[in-house]
């Protein structure tokens, strides 16, 4: 039965199974990591909420929460303008923080992120990203995450919150589009 949504994917890299497992044992690194201090997890919306939802519930420790909005891309390219658009509700001043990503590719919105939540005085700041995309850092961002659940290699991947305009977030895996899909038929 033809289905309009999985048969854009030309091919899983992620199996729903294998996602639910990784996401599992970064919980247990992270709780583990930070016995003793709360961390405050401030995560970037929307790509990131599959992997916040999971993640927090595999944390099994106190934590709090808290969400930035950034925009940065539109269809597959980078516009390379990074903008806030909706600020976190409470101060981070003191506070463990630990951002919550979706994919780290250039880095640029990673690094405007730690620049803007550094100015605030918290008492520290790791990240945690679902994937990463190594080969796509720009030079002016030379960001890292602290914690990664999959190394990638370069390609536009969709799924468990990464859309194209806005469609695939809510794919329980993580898959490559086809081509057709974005750039119409050849
Ligand atoms: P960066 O600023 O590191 O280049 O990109 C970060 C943001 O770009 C991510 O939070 C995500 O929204 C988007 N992005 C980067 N690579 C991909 C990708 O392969 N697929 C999708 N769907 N979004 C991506």
């Amino acid at each position: 039965m033809p289905h309009p949504m999985h048969d854009d994917i030309e091919q899983t890299l992620f199996t729903e199974e294998q996602v639910r497992q990784r996401v599992k044992e970064l919980g247990v690194e992270i709780a583990h990591d930070y016995e003793g201090r709360e961390p405050h997890l401030v995560t970037i919306v929307k790509g990131s909420m599959p992997f916040l939802a999971d993640l927090m519930r595999a944390i099994d420790i106190p934590l709090t929460l808290d969400v930035i909005g950034i925009s940065s891309y539109s269809g597959t390219q980078s516009s390379g303008e990074v903008r806030l658009t909706k600020d976190l509700d409470d101060s981070i001043e003191g506070r463990h923080v630990l951002v919550v990503e979706d994919i780290i590719d250039t880095g640029l919105t990673l690094s405007y992120v730690l620049r803007n939540l550094r100015q605030r005085a918290p008492a520290s700041v790791k990240v945690v990203t679902f994937l990463d995309k190594p080969s796509g850092r720009a030079d002016a961002a030379l960001v890292n995450a602290d914690y990664v659940g999959f190394t990638i290699p370069d390609a536009f991947v969709i799924g468990y919150g990464l859309d194209w305009n806005q469609r695939y977030r809510n794919l329980p895996y993580v898959g490559i589009l086809k081509r057709d899909v974005y750039a119409g038929p050849l």
